[in-house]
C-alpha cells in the first residue's frame, strides 16, 4: 500500500466567520458589529465537518419527484434528502429567511448578509427558499390581511418540513413563479390567467416553467387578471385544508445548485389571493426581486470566497518543485488575484446590504442602480474565480470529493436568475435616467476622486454618465463594469490594506473580463451573423 504524502489536511472543522478577515471587518463597516457572537457561533456551526458533510449528500442524494401516490391519487410532493432538511433548519434557526423583518434593527440586513454569505459556502441550494422568502415580506406587505395570516410563520425560526395546510405549521417558506415557457424576462407576455372567484380570490390556470423550491408552502405568482397583469400569493394548500391544483410536472435536471428542486408546473384552477394593486403585479413583485438580486450577490459573492479559502489552503500545504505551492511566485500571483476579486466582491456585497438597512438619499440610490450592477459584474467573475481556483488544486481539484465542481457548477446560476446580465445591465441605465441624484450621490460614494489610482478612471466614468449616447444599449455592460470597478475600488482604497487595494486598482481599472464588452463603430450584427450555423 503507498503512503499517502504531501496531501493536506482538509479544511474542517473551521469558523467561516473568525477565520474570514474580509467579511469581519465588513460586518463592523457596515454597522453590524452587534451580531458578532451570533455570526461567530454560525460560522462554528457551518465549518464543522457534520454541516460540511450535509452539503455534500444534500447534493448526492438529489431531490425526488412524486407526482402521483400508488392509487394515482395526485400528490405533487418534492421528496428531499434529509441532509437538506438539516441543511434548512440550520439556516432558519439562524433567521437567514426573515430576521430584519422580524427584529429590525440598525445593521439587521447586514447581519443577515454576513450569515448567508456563510451559509452560501457550505451549501447553496438551500440558500434558494432561504433568499426567496426573505424577498417575499416586503411584498407580502402590500396585502395587510396576508401579510397579518402569513408573517407570524415566515419569521418563526422552527423549521418544520411537513407538508401540510400552513395554518398547521409551526413556520412557512415563500417561493416564487413568474418565468414561462414562452418568456422569463419579458414577463408582460405571461399568459397565465387569473379569474375572480367571485369571494375577492381568484383562480389560476396556466403555468410556470421555473418554480424553484416547489415544496414552499405559498408562492408569489404573476398572471393576466381581468385588470392586467397582477400579482397573487398561491398557497400549497387552499384553506379548506385540500391540496391547492398545483401540478408539478417535472423537476429540471440542472447543471449545478442540484438539492434544490425547479420545477415545471401547471395551475388548474389553483386558489389564490390578490397582493398589491390588481394590474400592477410587475412593481409589486419587483420589491421581492430587489431582495433577490441581493442574494444574487451574496451567494456568488459566497461561492468565490469559498473557493478562495479552499485553494489558499490547499497550496499553503502542497509541495512542487521543493516548495510550497504558495511561495512559488507565480501561484502566489495567481492567489493573491483570485483573493483580490473575492475581497471586492464581498466588500461590495456587504455595503450594498448596508443600503437596505438604511432609508437615506443615498441607500436608495445604490439600493435602485448598484443592485442590479453588483449582481450582473459579480456573478458574471464568479465562474472565471471558481474554475481558476480549481485549478490551483490541481487534479484533486476537479474531483467531487473536493468541493470544487459543486462550486463551479454553481457559479453560473446566479447570473442567469432573477434578470440575466443584460437585463440587470438595462435595468441599471434605467435606474440612472430615473432616480433623482443618481449621478450625484454615486460620485459621492466614490470618495473625493483624487486618489491617483483612481482618478483618470473616475473621470471617465464621469464623462460616460453625462455622455448623450449614455442609454446606448450595445454599451451597457461597458458602463455598468466601470461603475462597479469604480464602487469597488473606492471601497478598497477606503477600507482595505493598501496591498489590496494597488492590486485592485493596477489589474482591474484598466480593464475586466466579461463578453459582451466590444466598442462602438463595429459591425457587431455582421460578426454574429457569421457564427450562425445556418443562414
Ligand atoms: C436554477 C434556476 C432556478 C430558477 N428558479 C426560478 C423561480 O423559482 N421562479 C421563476 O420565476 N423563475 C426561475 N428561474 C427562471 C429565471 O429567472 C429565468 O430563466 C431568467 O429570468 C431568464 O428568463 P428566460 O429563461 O425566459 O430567458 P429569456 O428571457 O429568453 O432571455 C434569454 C437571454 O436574452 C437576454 N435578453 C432578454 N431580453 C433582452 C434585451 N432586451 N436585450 C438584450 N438581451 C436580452 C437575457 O439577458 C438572457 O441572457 C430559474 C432559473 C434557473 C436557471
Amino acid at each position: 500500500m503507498f503512503e499517502v504524502q504531501n496531501q493536506p489536511p482538509p479544511l474542517e472543522p473551521y469558523n467561516l466567520f473568525s477565520t474570514d478577515a474580509v467579511l469581519r471587518e465588513a460586518v463592523r463597516r457596515e454597522g453590524a458589529r452587534w451580531a458578532e457572537p451570533g455570526l461567530t457561533a454560525l460560522g462554528a456551526t457551518l465549518g464543522e465537518p457534520e454541516t460540511i458533510r450535509l452539503g455534500f449528500d444534500a447534493n448526492r442524494y438529489m431531490p425526488q419527484l412524486r407526482t402521483l401516490d400508488r392509487y394515482g391519487h395526485r400528490l405533487d410532493e418534492v421528496e428531499f434528502h434529509p441532509a437538506w432538511h438539516e441543511l434548512l433548519a440550520i439556516a432558519l434557526k439562524a433567521g437567514l429567511h426573515s430576521s430584519p423583518w422580524a427584529e429590525p434593527k440598525s445593521g439587521a440586513h447586514v447581519a443577515r448578509a454576513a450569515g448567508t454569505f456563510m451559509l452560501g459556502q457550505i451549501e447553496s441550494g438551500v440558500y434558494c427558499p432561504v433568499a426567496m422568502t426573505y424577498g417575499s415580506v416586503p411584498t407580502l406587505r402590500q396585502a395587510p390581511a396576508i401579510a397579518k395570516e402569513w408573517l407570524p410563520r415566515i419569521f418563526s425560526r422552527d423549521y418544520d418540513r411537513s407538508f401540510r395546510p400552513a395554518h398547521l405549521k409551526a413556520s412557512a417558506l415563500v417561493g416564487m413563479g413568474m418565468t414561462e415557457n414562452q418568456g422569463g424576462s419579458d414577463l408582460r407576455t405571461n399568459t397565465t390567467k387569473a379569474e375572480p372567484s367571485g369571494d375577492g380570490t381568484f383562480r389560476l390556470h396556466g403555468h410556470k416553467w421555473f418554480m424553484s423550491a416547489p415544496m414552499c408552502d405559498a408562492f408569489l405568482v404573476l398572471a393576466q387578471s381581468p385588470k392586467g397583469l397582477s400579482c397573487f400569493l398561491m398557497p400549497r394548500w387552499t384553506p379548506d385544508g385540500e391540496r391547492n391544483a398545483v401540478q408539478i410536472l417535472r423537476l429540471k435536471d440542472k447543471l449545478g445548485n442540484r438539492s434544490n428542486a425547479s420545477s415545471e408546473v401547471e395551475f388548474h384552477g389553483a386558489y389564490a389571493q390578490l397582493v398589491g394593486e390588481e394590474g400592477r403585479g410587475i412593481p409589486t413583485i419587483i420589491e421581492m426581486g430587489n431582495y433577490t438580486r441581493l442574494d444574487c450577490c451574496i451567494g456568488s459573492s459566497a461561492l468565490m470566497r469559498q473557493a478562495v479559502a479552499q485553494a489558499v489552503h490547499h497550496a499553503r500545504y502542497r509541495t512542487a518543485f521543493q516548495k510550497k505551492l504558495i511561495d512559488q511566485p507565480l501561484m502566489t500571483n495567481v492567489l493573491a488575484d483570485l483573493a483580490v476579486e473575492s475581497e471586492a466582491a464581498t466588500a461590495l456585497t456587504m455595503r450594498l446590504a448596508r443600503a437596505y438597512d438604511d432609508n437615506d438619499e443615498t441607500a436608495q440610490v445604490i439600493r435602485r442602480v448598484v443592485t442590479p450592477a453588483a449582481k450582473f459584474w459579480i456573478c458574471k467573475r464568479t465562474p472565471f474565480v471558481t474554475y481558476e481556483a480549481m485549478e490551483v488544486l490541481g487534479g484533486s481539484g476537479y474531483i467531487e470529493e473536493s468541493i470544487m465542481p459543486r462550486l463551479y457548477r454553481e457559479a453560473p446560476v446566479n447570473s442567469i436568475w432573477e434578470g440575466s446580465g443584460n437585463i440587470m445591465c438595462l435595468d441599471v441605465l434605467r435606474a440612472i435616467e430615473r432616480t433623482p441624484n443618481a449621478v450625484d450621490v454615486i460620485r459621492r460614494e466614490l470618495g473625493d476622486g483624487k486618489d491617483t489610482r483612481l482618478k483618470g478612471f473616475v473621470d471617465r466614468l464621469n464623462k460616460q454618465f453625462v455622455a448623450r449616447d449614455r442609454n446606448d444599449e450595445s454599451q451597457a455592460r461597458v458602463l455598468v463594469r466601470e461603475l462597479v470597478l469604480a464602487l469597488q475600488a473606492a471601497l478598497l482604497i477606503g477600507h482595505a490594506p493598501p496591498a489590496v487595494a494597488d492590486a485592485f486598482c493596477a489589474s482591474r481599472l484598466d480593464g475586466g473580463s466579461a463578453f459582451g464588452l466590444l466598442p462602438r463603430g463595429i459591425d457587431l450584427r455582421a460578426i454574429a451573423d457569421r457564427a450562425a450555423p445556418a443562414n
